[in-house]
């Protein structure tokens, strides 16, 4: 197959950082536009809307979508409508259900659909995969806390119903924790800090298990400053396994067993390119599973308003 033409929808701060970098390093893709309502300059045709963008644009084969996930569906319907194969940031909606529905269009119009999960494709993910494979884990815990004023600037959606709030990273973790676990993991239990001027929370636990009773534990917080932790901790009975700085590093017992600078992006779409010529879909929806139950087991603790 010849080059893949991609426009991206919603260029903001995951586009620039690594969107746009990771499509101009891979041979097989090209950006040929932008949809964004602010049209910003960034080299190629730029339009305010999909729409615009598939009806006075360049001949586009792919198309991106790095809008918040309140303003994912319709965009992605509209793609895949259109022909399109789709590439939806994570998460891949603001509901379960409605990924259900773009897979079945995905199919219906013999498109690629890749709900993209980036944190699994930090380095060390395989590595730990294949530790926990044949080990008995005794517990499972995930410190994931980070500071939303330095990540996540004036990002309002976030706080919005459907923003996730702290499970906007939250969920790479939970993306990763699906990923490595031998088992499928459920909720059993969860609290929700939510400020009393917004509608999602800043901070959470959950507790979580799986089939075999593993004690899983997550916390999430979003006012963490100085230095930021992103960390999975596996007890199992040959070993301890920590998975820190989001997945890129792995140490067994204390001692480093990989350590790499962050490629999840090339990876991402590597894997989206592979999938297109292929002919096949990918979409997991289990990590936004594991939020939703969050949110529907949760016990809500109002907290202190969170100002900008
Ligand atoms: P962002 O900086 O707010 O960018 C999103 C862009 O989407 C906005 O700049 C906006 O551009 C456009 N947009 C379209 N409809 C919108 C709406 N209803 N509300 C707000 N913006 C809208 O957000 P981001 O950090 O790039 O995150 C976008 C998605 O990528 C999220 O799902 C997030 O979870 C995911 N993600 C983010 C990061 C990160 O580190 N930031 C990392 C991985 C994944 P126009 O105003 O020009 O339309």
């Amino acid at each position: 197959m010849s080059v893949i033409r991609v426009g991206i929808v919603g260029v903001g701060k995951i586009a620039r950082d690594q969107h746009i970098p990771a499509i101009a390093a891979d041979p097989g893709l090209e950006l040929v536009a932008i949809a964004s309502r602010s049209r910003p300059e960034v080299g190629v045709p730029a339009f305010e809307t999909l729409d615009e963008m598939l009806a006075d644009g360049p001949p586009v084969d792919a198309i991106a979508l790095c809008t918040p996930p309140q303003a994912r569906r319709a965009t992605a319907l509209a793609a895949l409508a259109a022909g399109k194969h789709v590439f939806l940031e994570k998460p891949p909606g603001s509901t379960v259900g409605e990924v259900g529905d773009l897979v079945a269009l995905a199919a219906e119009r013999g498109v690629t659909l890749f709900a993209s999960w980036h944190s699994r494709f930090a380095a060390g993910v395989p590595t730990a995969k294949a530790f926990l494979a044949d080990r008995t884990i005794h517990a499972i815990d995930i410190q994931w806390r980070e500071d939303v004023r330095r990540w996540h600037p004036g990002q309002t959606w976030i706080w919005e119903a459907g923003g996730l709030g702290v499970f906007d990273p939250g969920i790479n973790a939970l993306s990763i924790l699906t990923e490595i676990m031998p088992n499928e993991v459920f909720v059993t239990d969860a609290r929700l800090d939510v400020p009393e001027n917004v509608q999602s929370p800043i901070a959470a636990h959950m507790a979580m298990t799986d089939i075999a009773g593993t004690a899983i534990t997550a916390d999430f917080d979003f006012l963490q400053t100085g230095p930021q932790t992103w960390d999975i901790t596996a007890v199992t009975d040959r070993g301890t396994l920590r998975l820190s700085s989001g997945g890129a590093q792995i140490e067994v017992d204390g001692q480093p067993v990989v350590q790499a600078s962050d490629a999840e992006y090339p990876g991402l779409y590597k894997r989206f390119g592979d999938l297109i010529r292929a002919g096949q879909s990918e979409a997991d929806i289990r990590p936004l599973a594991l939020v939703a139950d969050a949110f529907l087991v949760g016990r809500r603790e109002r907290v202190e308003a969170f100002v900008e």
